[in-house]
């Protein structure tokens, strides 16, 4: 087993990416309070009203390792933040990305991207999704000599706490944990890709899986985290060399008071915020000084445990949205984010 000796700093990256302002918030003159001072500054201008009803603008600059602008293309935000990890994983290593943010903020798009059905790995690289372009390059050993390498995908959703394959026709898959403390999964459905067509399938078809319906003003794919896994294997062995896990995150706004009407949205948003902390937490820990780690307070984590562990390298790419209306959930994605950089 490789030894990685990263150093905090290296095993996390945190991203923040700002998504243009939709037709809506442009027709409705939503402001545009959001600037990219520089590849790596944020800058948030939010318009308050003091006592005497004038206004005023209160500045937040803040520092992170990537930020990207409303111009970038998920292009660009992979060839920044995943791309780099390729080479790692192919050498055994383990890597995960999340994203984080508000419902509507451009996760999944980020994540999944939107439905494409384009059959090259350039299309795939220039108007898709991190995922498709990420996995491209490893499904067509783009980078890899090795014939007997091979990619299997794998794809769920967690939602209250119970895990669905998104592959298998929403099948309920149990989480156990070995004598080794490594956790698996009972029954994940993994699906072997052979080139990018493939690959597309799959995601589509996993895509169509995610639990719709309707819970207060937000669809129920927006409360539950949906996990797309790559596998890198031996062919003939079958042994994992490395994997490379995309997260799009439950959305991380707090329910409003007219949701927590109903019973099931309060456990939903119960569920979503424990799972937050004990990310925020797990991910904290990362910094090998902290002996305790708290993987086990949520069931994210748990599933998760061994991208907190030595060999692992995690991307967070935190997602806002540009406008004024959505300020109070921009400044808590960012504090989030913050509390995750290491200095
Ligand atoms: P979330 O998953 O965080 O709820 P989505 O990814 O569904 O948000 O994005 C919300 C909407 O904004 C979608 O219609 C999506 O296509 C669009 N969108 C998000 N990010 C971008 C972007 N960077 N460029 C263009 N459109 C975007
Ligand atoms: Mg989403």
């Amino acid at each position: 087993k490789p030894q990685h000796n990263f150093s905090t700093s290296d095993r996390i990256r945190v991203c923040i990416r700002k998504r243009p302002r939709n037709d809506k918030e442009v027709k409705s003159n939503d402001p545009d309070i959001v600037c990219i001072t520089n590849s790596c500054t944020v800058t948030v201008k939010e318009q308050k009203m003091s006592l005497d009803l004038s206004r005023y603008i209160h500045q937040h600059v803040m520092h992170f390792d990537e930020v990207f602008d409303d111009s970038s293309s998920n292009a660009d935000v992979y060839g920044r933040t995943v791309k780099p990890l390729v080479e790692f994983i192919l050498n055994k290593g383990v890597a995960v990305c999340f994203s984080f943010g508000q419902t509507g903020a451009g996760k999944t798009y980020t994540m999944i991207g939107d439905k494409f059905t384009m059959a090259s790995a350039t299309a795939a690289a220039t108007t898709s999704s991190a995922t498709a372009a990420a996995a491209a390059a490893t499904a067509d050993n783009k980078n890899v000599n090795d014939e007997n390498l091979g990619l299997w995908v794998s794809f769920y959703e967690i939602y209250c706490g119970q895990l669905f394959d998104l592959l298998n026709d929403r099948k309920k898959l149990i989480v156990m944990e070995k004598h080794n403390k490594q956790v698996c999964i009972t029954g994940l459905m993994e699906t072997y890709v052979k080139d990018l067509n493939a690959l597309i399938q799959a995601i589509n078809y996993g895509r169509s899986n995610r639990s719709r319906g309707c819970s207060g003003v937000n669809p129920v794919s927006s409360r539950s985290h949906a996990v797309l896994q790559f596998d890198v294997r031996c062919k003939d062995s079958n042994r994992r060399i490395g994997r490379l896990t995309f997260i799009d995150l439950a959305g991380s706004e707090r329910a409003s008071d007219a949701m927590m009407c109903s019973k099931q949205t309060r456990q939903e948003g119960a569920e979503i915020n424990q799972s937050l902390l004990a990310l925020k937490e797990c991910i904290r820990c990362l910094d090998q000084e902290q002996p305790y780690k708290p993987y086990r307070q949520s069931k994210l984590t748990h599933i998760l445990r061994e991208s907190f562990t030595d060999n692992c390298r995690t991307v967070m790419i935190a997602n806002i949205s540009p406008t004024q209306s959505a300020c109070e959930n921009t400044m808590n994605t960012l504090r989030y984010a913050d509390r995750c950089v290491f200095v």
